[in-house]
Parts: C-alpha cells; structure tokens; sequence
C-alpha cells in the first residue's frame, strides 16, 4: 500500500479541516457536531474536538492524538469517535483524511442495515463494486474502530450501522468530495427502489469503469462525460 505524504500541521490545515465541518453542515450533510475529521501529520494526528459548535472553533482548538496509544490529556478532549480515526490512519497511511458523518440517506440505508451495491458507476470512486456497511458497535468503541478497518481496507467508504457514514481521502477536498457523493449514491439506491427494482451493475462493468477512473481520475470524469 503506498503511503502518502502527511498533511503539515499549519494553521491553514487546521483552518481547512474547520471549514470542512461548516461545508459538511452547510451541504446538509450532517447535522450539530455529530460529524468529525481528522488528518494525518508528521507528529501523529489531528482532529476535531468533542462537542464544540463548528461555528466555534479556532484553528488552536483541534487536537493533536498520538498515531497510536492515548490521547495525552492536554487541552480540549478529542472527538468521541477518535479510536476510528486513529485506527483507519493506521490501517490506511494512503489515506490521510479521515471524515464522518452522519448524512441522512447515508444513515437511512444503515439504519435499514444496507450495505451499497453497484447501482450506479460512480460507486468505483469508492474503490470496487460496493460501499459496504460496518456491523453496529457502541459508538468510540474499539469494536466499531475494528468492524471498520476490516471492511475499509480496500474501499474509501462505508456505512455504519445504525450510525452512519465514513470516508477517506488522499487530500481534505477529495474527502468533502467523495462524502456528498456517498450521500448522492445512497439517496439514488433508496429512491430507485420505488417503483421498480433498481438494476446493479456486473463486476465486469464495474472493472471496466475503474480502469477508466485510473486513467484520469473520478472527478475529471465526471467533468468529462459525467
Ligand atoms: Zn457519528
């Protein structure tokens, strides 16, 4: 798996990871501080704080956590859900954004305990045929953080059950970018299923539009022929 260069610890990251939660919140995306994000740096990670309004935050007030072991106490508590994040940056140093949410078509598929089959080709962005779905666990629980790199080890999404939705990302925009495309995907597999039964690609087909992907990326995909 090839590792990518962490993001620097600046005030522009920080900025960056605030603005994300706002864009996140403003997209309808998710909804109050139930989302978080964290990003890989030299040092270890960093991440929202637990519990303070997006609108509140200050690029001084994210959190530093070691890539491994416990938070070191200092300052305002990190996200509750920090054991994924720490846990899908360990499992996935391609991957240096981590970002959840609680999108509402998202969270109606895991609540229905639905995984996202190949309903359209767009699901490729998400790194195979599917964007599967974590079993239940308490929320920052070890086992949540467990049942999520399992599934997460070659795909950039997932639906949590009875929870939610988590991307990954290779910069902080690819990761807001992919989310509302999770969140558009999902919307398209719950309302095609009114009225007909929705229609899932073959394995081959998906292949085929992966390959197309490699050659010159989702997004410029779908700005070509979308
Ligand atoms: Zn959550």
């Amino acid at each position: 798996m090839t590792s990518v260069t962490p993001l620097p610890d600046t005030a522009e990251t920080r900025q960056a990871l605030i603005d994300a939660c706002l864009w996140m919140n403003a997209r309808h995306l998710n909804q109050g501080t139930s989302g978080n994000i964290s990003a890989r740096t030299a040092a270890g990670i960093l991440i929202t704080p637990s519990g303070v309004p997006y609108e509140d935050l200050t690029p001084d007030l994210m959190v530093t956590l070691p890539l491994d072991g416990l938070p070191d106490g200092e300052g305002l508590k990190p996200s509750s859900e920090w054991p994924f994040h720490q846990g899908l940056h360990q499992a996935r140093p391609d991957m240096p954004v981590v970002l959840h949410a609680h999108p509402p078509y998202c969270s109606i598929l895991a609540v229905q305990r639905r995984a996202i089959p190949a309903c359209h080709y767009m699901i490729a962005a998400f790194g195979g045929n599917s964007v599967p779905l974590a079993d239940y666990a308490l929320f920052g629980s070890p086992d949540l953080c467990a049942n999520m790199a399992e599934i997460m080890s070659d795909r950039h999404a997932c639906l949590m059950a009875n929870h939610g939705a988590t991307v990954l990302g290779e910069s902080i925009a690819k990761a807001c970018w992919l989310l509302e495309e999770l969140e558009t995907l999902a919307r398209t597999y719950l309302f095609s299923s009114i009225g007909g039964a929705p229609h899932i690609l073959s394995d081959a087909e998906i292949a085929e539009v992966l390959v197309a992907f490699q050659s010159y990326g989702p997004r410029e995909a779908e700005a070509t022929d979308g």
